[in-house]
C-alpha cells in the first residue's frame, strides 16, 4: 500500500503504476478500455497456495478455476507455476489444450456436460472429470465403454451450507443446480454406482461452497459434513477417499470494506480440520485439492478507462461516463458488485469531490461505481478500477456492438499485449448478408 491506501504505487508524475509501468503510458500505447495484469501478483497468489501445502507436507493439487480468466497467456503462467486447472466447457478445455497445458492436470466441471465435451476430455486423457449428476454417469459410462478407456472421477456433492454472500453466487446450498445431494442419499447412490465401475475410477468427493468467502469456518463446516458422510461409507463399504476437493471461493479485496484473510490461512485451517477428522477416524490422509479462481487473478488485474462526458445534477450527484462498462465488467450490473477506483493521472491529488462512474451502454443499470471520492474529474482523465482480474474479461460481451477490450500483461518493467482488442470486422464476422 502507498498513497491513499492504494494497492499499487504512484510515480513522480502523480501517475498510478502497475508492475513498474506508468498506467497513463499504457493507456496511450494500447488505448482504452484496457485490462492490465501484474503477472508477478498472479505468481505470488499461486505460490501462496502451493507453498503452504508443501510446508504442511500435504499431497495436493491447486487447480486454477479458469472461468475466472481464461486465455492462452494466463494459462501458460498458471502452467509455469505448477498448478492444475479446472475447465467447465469445451471452449475452456480447447483453450487449455492450445496453451499447452498438460492434459493430466486438467479437470472438467459442469452441470450439463455435453457428449462433445466429454468426448474431447476422454480423447485427450484429461486428469479428472467431476461428475455432477446421474445423466452424466450414463453418458460417461457409454463413451468410455465405446472407447475402452478409463478415467478418474470425483463426484460433486452439495453439503447444504448457507452462504452469507450474494445469493447468485451461492452454490453449496441444498436447493442447487449443482451436484448430488448428501442429505437425501443421492450422493451415496452415485457412489454405489461408481465404486466398482469397469471404466470409471472413483477417486473421491468434490464440493464448492460459494464465492468471495472470508470465513474459514465455512470451509471447516464443509469438511465436517463430508466426513460425516464418509464415516457412513466407511462403515458400510470399508471405503476411504483418495482425494477430497473443497473447491474455490477464497475472498479478495474489492473495496476497503472487504477483509480477506491471507491465502495461506485458508489452506492451513482446511488442512488442520481434515487432519483432525483423519486422526479421529484412523483414515489415511487423502490428497487435498482446491480450486481458487478469483483469488489467483482478481487482485492482479486493473481496468483503465478514459473519462468522456461528465454531468452535474446539482444537489443530487455528479456522473462521469467512461468508454466501457457492463461490456467489460458485468459484475456490478449482474449482482451489484462493488469496486474501488482512482483517477490514475491524478493519483497524488486529494480527493475533494465525489463522482459516480457510468458505463456507456444503453442501460441505466450500467454503472461501475457509485459515490467514489476523487479529485475534480475532467474529460480525458484516465480512471483505473482495481481488482478486475477475475470475471472481467471472462464475462465480457458485445452488447451495443462494443468490441471486447485488449489485455496487457506487465512483469519486470515490460509490457506485452496478450489479447488483442476486437475490431469491428470481428464484430460482424459471423453475420451473413440477407440481400
Ligand atoms: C467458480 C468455481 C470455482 C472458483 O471460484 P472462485 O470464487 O473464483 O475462487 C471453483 N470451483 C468451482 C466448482 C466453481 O464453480
Amino acid at each position: 500500500m502507498s498513497v491513499n491506501n492504494l494497492p499499487f504505487p504512484v510515480n513522480g508524475k502523480g501517475h498510478l503504476e502497475i508492475g513498474g509501468m506508468d498506467t497513463i503510458e499504457l493507456a496511450e500505447k494500447y488505448g482504452t478500455p484496457l485490462y492490465v495484469y501484474d503477472v508477478s501478483i498472479v505468481r505470488e497468489n499461486c505460490r501462496a497456495f502451493i507453498d503452504t501445502f508443501k510446508q504442511l507436507g500435504v499431497e495436493a493439487q491447486v487447480a486454477y478455476a479458469s472461468k475466472a480468466f481464461s486465455s492462452i497467456a494466463i494459462l501458460q503462467v498458471i502452467k509455469q507455476e505448477g498448478l492444475s486447472i479446472d475447465v467447465v466447457s469445451e471452449g475452456e478445455l480447447y483453450t487449455a489444450l492450445k496453451a499447452g497445458f498438460p492434459p493430466e492436470k486438467i479437470h472438467l466441471h459442469g452441470n450439463n456436460k455435453s457428449m462433445e465435451e466429454l468426448t474431447l476430455a476422454i480423447e485427450n486423457n484429461i486428469g479428472c472429470i467431476v461428475i455432477d449428476n446421474f445423466y452424466e454417469i450414463e453418458l460417461l459410462s457409454q463413451l468410455l465403454e465405446e472407447q475402452k478407456k478409463q478415467i478418474d472421477v470425483l463426484i460433486r456433492v452439495t453439503p447444504g451450507i448457507q452462504s452469507k454472500t450474494h445469493q447468485y453466487i451461492m452454490t453449496g446450498n441444498e436447493d442447487s443446480k449443482f451436484g448430488f445431494n448428501l442429505a437425501n442419499g443421492q450422493a451415496e447412490k452415485a457412489f454405489a454406482q461408481l465404486r466398482n465401475h469397469e471404466w470409471i475410477r472413483f477417486k473421491g468427493l468434490h464440493c464448492h461452497i460459494g464465492s468471495q468467502i472470508f470465513e474459514t469456518d465455512r470451509f471447516t463446516t464443509a469438511v465436517e459434513i463430508l466426513f460425516s458422510e464418509l464415516t457412513k461409507w466407511h462403515q458400510k463399504f470399508d471405503y476411504t477417499p483418495e482425494v477430497l476437493n473443497f473447491g474455490g471461493g477464497f475472498g479478495i479485496r474489492y473495496t476497503e470494506d472487504d477483509r480477506p484473510l491471507p491465502l495461506n490461512i485458508y489452506v492451513e485451517e482446511l488442512v488442520r480440520s481434515i487432519r483432525s477428522h483423519i486422526n479421529e477416524l484412523d483414515f489415511p490422509m487423502p490428497e487435498i485439492w482446491i480450486e481458487p479462481g478469483r483469488s489467483i487473478v482478481g487482485n492482479a488485474g486493473i481496468t483503465l478507462y478514459t473519462v468522456g462526458s461528465t454531468k452535474e445534477i446539482p444537489g443530487v450527484r455528479n456522473y462521469i461516463a467512461v468508454d466501457g462498462g457492463m461490456t467489460d465488467n458485468l459484475r456490478p450490473a449482474l449482482y451489484q458488485a462493488k469496486y474501488h477506483g482512482i483517477i490514475a493521472n491524478k493519483a497524488d491529488k486529494p480527493n475533494d469531490t465525489e463522482v459516480s462512474v457510468a458505463g456507456k451502454c444503453c442501460e441505466s443499470g450500467d454503472m461501475l461505481i457509485w459515490d467514489l471520492a476523487t479529485p475534480k474529474v475532467d474529460n480525458g482523465d484516465i480512471l483505473a478500477v482495481f481488482s478486475t482480474g477475475a470475471y472481467g474479461y471472462s464475462m465480457a460481451n458485445n452488447y451495443n456492438r462494443f468490441s471486447r477490450a485488449a489485455v496487457v500483461f506487465v512483469e519486470n518493467g515490460q509490457d506485452k499485449l496478450v489479447i488483442k482488442r476486437e475490431t469491428y470486422e470481428d464484430i460482424v464476422r459471423n453475420d451473413i448478408s440477407y440481400e
